[in-house]
């Protein structure tokens, strides 16, 4: 069964007056197609695949708004309309015991969310895009960055449409730009926190250079040199361990982080920074394994009389200083020794 409803190049008059009201005219997920000056090439834009972050529908209703014609076509694609659509508007990542549709873009696609991942990838094939860009916001503030699962020319003009900071991993989690990456070159990009202003704006500018510009693979200039940050570990809590955020060590907590840690995001960190506190040995409290399986722990954390430093000098990125999220997913991302590419 078809679930995608698909529109053709609506008028400004069509989408209603504000990105709420668009979301209610759509009232589930949907495939928007605007032909462009050029109709023989097409590009992809998806969006909302997590219902809390709105930044990329935001932008695609302005850009419908102002009326514009892209360069070539573009088909955009909007995933979780509905957990969107769930009071409060744009706070659900998904809805209610469903799967995260961007853990569903791998066999088998079972389960209402596995059906919807593999009808957007069928989308996708019938249009056979140039390029694929997901966008994405972040849960926490934060600065903007691509992922990729590897790295070329095209990938680094797609993501340097947006953003100055890219990140290449080969986890694969079954997210759209693992599985897309077969066919098309496609990115993941991360516009930044999805309550930012900033976010929406870059959402915003970015959309437009993506839609605009004849040429957006190899061959047009890079906007900005990219930092890239190559297979990127995440350091774990081992179950039970217990966990608080403080200017001072937490006496019920097994491991205090320092209150301010956000503030660390995307900053290299010296191995003379002091992270926080712990009481125990790290491989008692922490795990973090690297792409291959092994346990990179000691060359990520070091320990000095109970304080927590980092074991050389590191990146580090998506910190969370909530409790919950560090518990369920991880408490960062790091990049030992950040390379940055020529
Ligand atoms: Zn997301």
């Amino acid at each position: 069964m078809r679930r995608v409803r698909f529109l053709r190049n609506p008028l400004a008059t069509e989408i209603g007056d504000t990105v709420e009201e668009f979301l209610q005219i759509l009232g589930g997920p949907a495939s928007v197609f605007l032909d462009g000056r050029d109709t023989r090439r097409t590009r992809a834009l998806v969006t909302l695949l997590h219902g809390n972050e709105p930044s990329g529908l935001m932008a695609l209703f302005r850009w419908i708004k102002s009326g514009r014609q892209p360069a070539v076509n573009c088909v955009c694609i909007i995933g979780s309309v509905e957990a969107a659509l769930r009071p409060p508007l744009f706070s659900h990542r998904m809805l209610p015991g469903v799967r995260d549709l961007n853990r569903c873009f791998k066999p088998p696609f079972e389960g209402a969310e596995g059906l919807l991942a593999e009808e957007i990838l069928q989308i996708l094939r019938v249009h056979h895009p140039e390029a694929v860009i997901d966008l994405h916001n972040t849960s926490g503030s934060g600065p903007a960055f691509g992922v990729c699962t590897h790295l070329d020319r095209e990938h680094d003009a797609l993501v340097s449409l947006f953003t100055e900071r890219m990140i290449v991993t080969r986890l694969n989690l079954g997210a759209l730009m693992e599985i897309s990456e077969h066919s098309y070159p496609t990115v993941t990009v991360e516009v930044g926190g999805r309550l930012d202003e900033r976010a929406h704006e870059l959402a915003w500018e970015g959309l437009c250079r993506y839609f605009d510009r004849d040429r957006v693979l190899a061959g047009d200039e890079p906007v900005w040199a990219l930092e890239v940050l190559q297979d990127p570990v995440r350091l774990h809590l081992n179950p039970g361990v217990t966990l608080a955020y403080g200017e001072v060590p937490d006496s019920t907590a097994d491991v205090t982080l320092r209150q301010d840690m956000e503030h660390f995001n995307f900053a290299t960190v010296g191995p003379d920074e002091p992270l926080g506190w712990i009481r125990g040995d790290l491989r008692s409290l922490f795990w973090a394994q690297d792409a291959g399986g092994r346990c990179v722990l000691s060359s990520l954390l070091r320990c000095v009389g109970g304080r927590l430093y980092p074991a050389t000098a590191t990146t580090l990125f998506m910190i969370t200083t909530n409790v919950v999220i560090a518990r369920s997913d991880c408490l960062f991302y790091a990049v030992p020794q950040a390379r940055v590419s020529p």
